[in-house]
């Protein structure tokens, strides 16, 4: 599962990417083509394709998620002015990559609600 994964091949070193934050179940890197002046993508090291395939033996990691993205945004200086996390899901969502993913956006203010 997950061999032809990009960010499976981030997160073994196979691609670079800017990391900002990690653990042993998280990385968080910038994302290539970013939305906003800070845009950084947080990931589960092991691949779950969506939120569709989040389950009881993999929910702790969509937490740890939450908690990388505050890192990251405490890392970035934007914990206090503020940020949007956000995980699409699936065609509506417009999701590009199946490989579950938190956007952590900051840097300006966004709309509500989303487009
Ligand atoms: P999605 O639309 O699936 O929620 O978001 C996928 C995100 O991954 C997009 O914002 C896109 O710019 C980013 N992305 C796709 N490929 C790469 C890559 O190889 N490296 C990095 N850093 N970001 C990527
Ligand atoms: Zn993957």
């Amino acid at each position: 599962m997950g061999e032809d994964c990009v960010f499976c091949k981030i997160v073994a070193g196979e691609i670079p990417a800017d990391r900002v934050y990690e653990d042993e179940l998280a990385v968080a890197f910038k994302d290539l083509n970013p939305s906003a002046p800070h845009h950084v993508l947080i990931v589960p090291r092991e691949h779950t394709a969506s939120v569709n395939e989040v389950a009881e033996d993999n929910r702790a990691v969509i937490g740890r998620l939450l908690m990388a993205a505050g890192k990251a945004a405490q890392k970035l200086g934007i914990d206090q002015s503020g940020y949007r996390c956000v995980i699409n899901t699936n065609q509506d969502a417009g999701q590009e990559v199946f490989h579950v993913h938190v956007h952590m956006l900051g840097g300006r203010k966004f709309g509500w609600p989303p487009g």
